[in-house]
């Protein structure tokens, strides 16, 4: 077998099984080509994306501007490292900052790395401005959050899957149960350390936990008052996906460190950043942290083109309005089931949560007919389904998928 024949979905499913980690567990579907809302495996059949790569994929899948966009930077000049300057990363660094309304931008690749240096600015305005004595500083972070898979990040996790066997931790993090501003507020009053709090506007891998309304400005509000920083993870909730460009504006809270990945690059390539103002930002001097490829041409091009489709195409507006079709559509089958006991969310970022343990494999089976009947889901935790489609989509098709998931359901009814 040559290795670019033509495979099957098993063969290429065994390849994986046999030569690649086994540090996931894939829905088994093979895909091989993308366009808009639409993925089609390698015999050809056509699914709904409702996944969109863990919301990287909120432009579609090989949005033409894009891709045009990597294409064209691609044949002229790819990679500098940061030892010169490109003359495409200014462009992008000012397109975004202004967009955003920060003064500076991080230029990193994945969404762990921005964290990582979120993580980094934090602590280093802790002893050089707040004036905290060296190594003593903590960031108090919430309970069930997600924020990425390297070693100091999953310090603070509590998925013992996540965690179990990868010791010893990084210290310095406190950890609160997420939506509990009494909490907060204690854990800020008891401990003059504390540098950051750093929180998801809405959990989305422990199943899509919306806070309770105002639960961001009044932890905002929290921050000042203990001079902390705020800092959002807006990697899966940012740029469009919950109905506005982020999640935090929907309070009209303004973090004092924004991290952003995934649909930063509309799924193209790998690019993330961390957004702050000159008072914090310049705590960064050079030599203090970096990255071989943050910030090369390539990224540069893509960050820009993905953000003008965002706005060009008012994804945020079509998000919410697409968003609350579906959560009605969803909530007038629900009031007659028994299967599911409710769907929750924000735009187009939600999830269901069947009826059953968390232990079941209900929510996997589910996953595998609506795969069979033509659209891609996958569980979060158990008994949770997350629905996060491309936000190009229209109101036709999302009718058409919300057929799709109600058909299925009432298969296992
Ligand atoms: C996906 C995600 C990350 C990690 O991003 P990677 O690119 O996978 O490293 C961090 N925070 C949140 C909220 C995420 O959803």
């Amino acid at each position: 077998m040559a290795i670019l024949d033509q495979l099957t979905s098993q063969e290429a499913m065994d390849l994986e099984n046999k030569y690649g980690a086994h540090n996931y567990h894939p829905l088994p579907v093979v895909l091989s080509r993308g366009e808009g809302v639409y993925v089609w495996d390698v015999e050809g059949k056509k699914y709904y994306d409702f996944l969109s790569a863990y919301s990287a994929v909120n432009q579609g899948h090989c949005h033409p501007k894009i891709v045009g966009a990597m294409v064209n930077q691609a044949q002229t000049l790819t990679l500098t490292s940061r030892a010169f300057y490109n003359d495409m990363l200014g462009r992008y660094e000012k397109f975004a900052t202004e967009i955003f309304g920060f003064d500076k931008l991080l230029p990193m690749n994945t969404g762990a790395e921005a964290v990582e240096t979120a993580l980094k600015i934090c602590r280093k305005w802790a002893y050089e401005v707040k004036g905290i004595d060296e190594n003593e500083a903590d960031i108090i972070v919430c309970k069930n959050n997600f924020h990425g898979r390297t070693t100091t990040i999953i310090s603070f996790s509590n998925d013992t899957v996540a965690r179990e066997n990868f010791g010893p931790f990084t210290k310095g993090f406190v950890k609160i149960d997420y939506d509990n501003l009494d909490a907060l507020e204690d854990a800020l009053k008891s401990n003059s350390n504390v540098a950051g709090f750093m929180a998801e506007p809405i959990q989305g891998e422990a199943g899509v936990y919306v806070p309770s309304e105002g639960y961001l400005a009044k932890a905002k509000a929290l921050c000042e008052k203990y001079n902390v920083l705020f800092i959002a993870d807006e990697v899966q909730t940012g740029i469009a996906r919950t109905g506005k460009l982020l999640a935090v504006d929907h309070e009209n809270v303004k973090p004092d460190i924004l991290i952003l990945g995934k649909a930063l690059s509309g799924g193209a390539y790998p690019v993330s950043a961390v957004l702050a103002n000159d008072a914090i930002m310049n705590v960064i001097r050079p030599g203090n942290h970096g990255s071989t490829f943050g910030g090369n041409p390539v990224a540069a091009a893509v960050g820009i083109a993905a953000l003008e489709v965002v706005r060009d195409e008012q994804l945020a507006d079509n998000a919410e309005e697409l968003g609350q079709l579906f959560r009605s559509e969803l909530n007038t089958y629900i009031k007659s089931s028994d299967l599911v006991n409710l769907v929750r969310g924000k735009g187009l970022l939600n999830a269901i949560v069947i009826n059953d343990s968390e232990d079941s494999d209900t929510a996997w089976n589910i996953c595998l007919k609506l795969r069979d009947n033509g659209l891609l889901a996958k569980p979060t935790h158990g008994n949770i389904i997350r629905f996060a489609p491309p936000l190009v989509m229209t109101e036709e098709q999302l009718l058409d998928c919300v057929s799709i998931i109600i058909k299925t359901l009432k298969d296992f009814e």
